[in-house]
């Protein structure tokens, strides 16, 4: 079983950390210097390096990691340009990573195109490392794919059991939440956690991870077939079924 601890980088992304022991396994890595300063101050060695999709705020750090951990594995995206990939993947592997004694990473692969066309999700021991696929109370633009890719994305993730941990790249949870209200604003399960997330962010404390329950109890991407979200779509001139329903949902917090 493997620790999970958020590194927080750039403007608002989570570089995660999976440390076993003194090894380590990075998500994401936006930027190389907070992932070493970390590495360094806990004697942690640099095993892995999984990459969800070839944004520049998900891999610019690579090239320093590498620097720092020559040996590193880096798994990414078959589809995609990702520096130093060592393991191309396409969806349906199993990622798995020995350190010395021990098994760090075991982890199922899965495709999820939408926000880019080879976006990989990283799903095991009960966490999901999703990228910017399924946010908290939210989900990422469409830069590549189709609104039926990425709302079969969605659902593939929303599959999982309700338990499971959202680890996805950034603290965009406050704002996401304020447009859930709008498209929901009878859900009293989503006014309680705008009000949760609200207090952390006053704190100064990550909102995540998340969980799948709380993002099918609240998330209004991952409820397009629940009548009040339905309705508001509607009310914006789609239909009913549940595709275009989101795509009305994502162009609608575009300029939201
Ligand atoms: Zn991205
Ligand atoms: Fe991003």
């Amino acid at each position: 079983m493997f620790d999970v601890t958020p590194i927080p980088a750039l403007k608002d992304n989570y570089i995660w950390l999976l440390r076993k022991d003194a090894s380590a396994a990075v998500v994401d890595p936006g930027d190389a210097a907070p992932v070493i300063d970390v590495l360094q101050g806990e004697g942690l060695s640099l095993a892995a390096i999984l990459v969800t999709h070839h944004h520049q705020d998900h891999q610019g750090g690579i090239d320093g990691l590498l620097a720092h951990a020559p040996s590193a594995t880096v798994f990414g995206p078959a589809q995609e340009f990702i520096t130093g990939r060592t393991h191309p993947l396409r969806g349906g592997e199993r990622v798995r990573l020995a350190a010395p004694g021990l098994d760090l990473l075991d982890l199922q692969v899965i495709a999820v195109p939408g926000h880019t066309l080879g976006h990989l999700a990283y799903y095991g021991e009960g966490g999901l490392f999703c990228g910017d696929t399924l946010f908290a109370g939210g989900c990422g633009r469409l830069f590549e794919g189709t609104p039926r890719a990425m709302f079969a994305s969605l659902e593939r993730l929303a599959a999982l059991p309700g338990d499971t941990r959202v680890y996805c790249a950034h603290e965009y949870t406050e704002a996401n939440l304020r447009f859930a209200l709008a498209v929901e604003p009878g859900n009293r399960a989503l006014r309680r956690r705008a009000d949760e997330v609200a207090a952390m962010r006053a704190k100064g404390l990550p909102t995540l991870p998340s969980t799948l329950a709380v993002e099918k109890a609240s998330n209004p991407f991952l409820r397009c077939r629940e009548p009040d979200v339905v309705a508001a779509a509607r009310a914006r001139g789609t239909e009913n079924d549940p595709v275009a329903v989101f795509a009305a949902l994502r162009e609608w917090k575009n300029s939201f």
